[in-house]
């Protein structure tokens, strides 16, 4: 019944310049065959679509290899096991993977993960379990290192990684701001999140006095997920001994053009100032302690969680291209 199997894949057609299209994508029908020993026929439940993506659609060498056009775009997938020739997976095993923009495929064994959707839905794990709520864990507790008390600005804050950075700052006893672009978002993110104050940046003119009236002993902790003018403005008000984190420059991704800004090095170098990018990918060896303590928190109704889900999987590069025009709260998920 499975052989022969006709089903949908989307490619990566051409590269963009300055912000992607949807004609930079392209949608082919392709065959199924039957699968190896060591392989499993998969089913796409969830796919996640995230900002890292953009830049592999450059043809520029970074910290992952970039999409080749004519190719699937790969990312993170929640999908159910159709088929399998190993050992470890059976028949309607919830799994997830680096895997290709394809309603089907079939994966070797040995790169999937099961998971346990008794403990949380499944499509939690391209987000709170996963990935982003990993990058907010590590980034804040290892490079922001918040102490109670201390004042901590988050940009993208109600994204998939700063919603979490935000509650992960409030259970640690810190007074949070968070930085975000719709009147939405600053009320979803103070009523439901614990927000102390939420700045939107599209209806503030003057960001950089908006965080002194908030933070009126300085920002000890900026984790910024956006990068550009924003971060100029917190920078601008951070406190002796502070940490920036820097996980995403989102609002650089689409530049065309090396972007400038204000030399802030004798402000760091003033005020003892520590700034550290980091790949979440660098603390590979500690993800099965950060994902129990995330999974614990989210048993405890400790850390809250929202989805954007996008239904049909020939929206993935709508949705991919929405996380730029901030159409998503919380994590962005399109359901197969
Ligand atoms: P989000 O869920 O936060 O989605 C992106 C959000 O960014 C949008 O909803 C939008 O919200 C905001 N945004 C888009 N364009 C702009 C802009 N020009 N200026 C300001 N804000 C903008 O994505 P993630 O939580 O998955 O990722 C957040 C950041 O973290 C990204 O920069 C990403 O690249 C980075 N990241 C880094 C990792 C690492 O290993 N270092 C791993 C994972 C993510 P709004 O309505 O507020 O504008």
């Amino acid at each position: 019944m499975l052989q022969n199997m006709i089903s949908k894949q989307i490619t990566l057609y051409s590269r963009p310049k300055g912000k992607p299209v949807l004609e930079n994508f392209e949608t082919k029908n392709i065959e199924i065959p039957e699968i190896k020993e060591d392989e499993i026929l998969l089913e796409a439940m969830y796919f996640s679509v995230d900002p890292y993506m953009r830049g592999r659609m450059n043809d520029a060498k970074s910290y992952t290899a970039p999409f080749e056009t004519g190719k699937p775009i790969t990312g993170g997938v929640i999908a159910r096991v159709l088929k399998s020739n190993a050992a470890n997976f059976k028949e309607n095993d919830i799994v997830t993977g680096n895997l290709p923009w394809q309603q089907h495929c079939i994966a070797i064994a040995a790169g999937i993960l099961k998971i346990d959707t008794a403990l949380a839905p499944a499509s939690y794990y391209l987000g709170i379990l996963g990935m982003p709520g990993l990058t907010a864990y590590f980034g804040l507790m290892y490079i922001g290192k918040p102490k109670n008390g201390e004042t901590v600005v988050v940009s993208g804050a109600a994204g998939a990684v700063g919603l979490v950075v935000g509650q992960l700052a409030k259970i640690n006893g810190c007074k949070v701001i968070g930085i975000a672009g719709s009147e939405e978002k600053a009320t979803l993110l103070k009523n439901e999140f614990g927000f102390d104050e939420v700045i939107n940046y599209k209806t503030t003119t003057d960001i950089k006095t908006a965080i002194a009236n908030f933070c009126p002993g300085g920002v000890d902790v900026y984790y910024d997920n956006v990068g550009g003018e924003i971060s100029d403005a917190v920078i601008a008000n951070i406190n002796f001994n502070a940490r920036i984190v820097l996980c995403g420059q989102i609002s650089l991704y689409n530049s065309t053009e090396i972007p400038m800004g204000p030399r802030i090095q004798p402000m760091l170098l003033t005020r003892s100032v520590l700034m550290q990018g980091f790949i979440i990918s660098n603390y590979q060896t500690q993800f099965s302690q950060g994902s129990k303590y995330l999974a614990m928190l989210v048993q405890q109704n400790k850390l809250k969680y929202k989805e954007t889900i996008v239904k049909g999987f020939n929206k993935l590069p709508a949705a991919l291209l929405g996380l730029f025009e901030g159409d998503n709260i919380g994590k962005m998920i399109v359901e197969a």
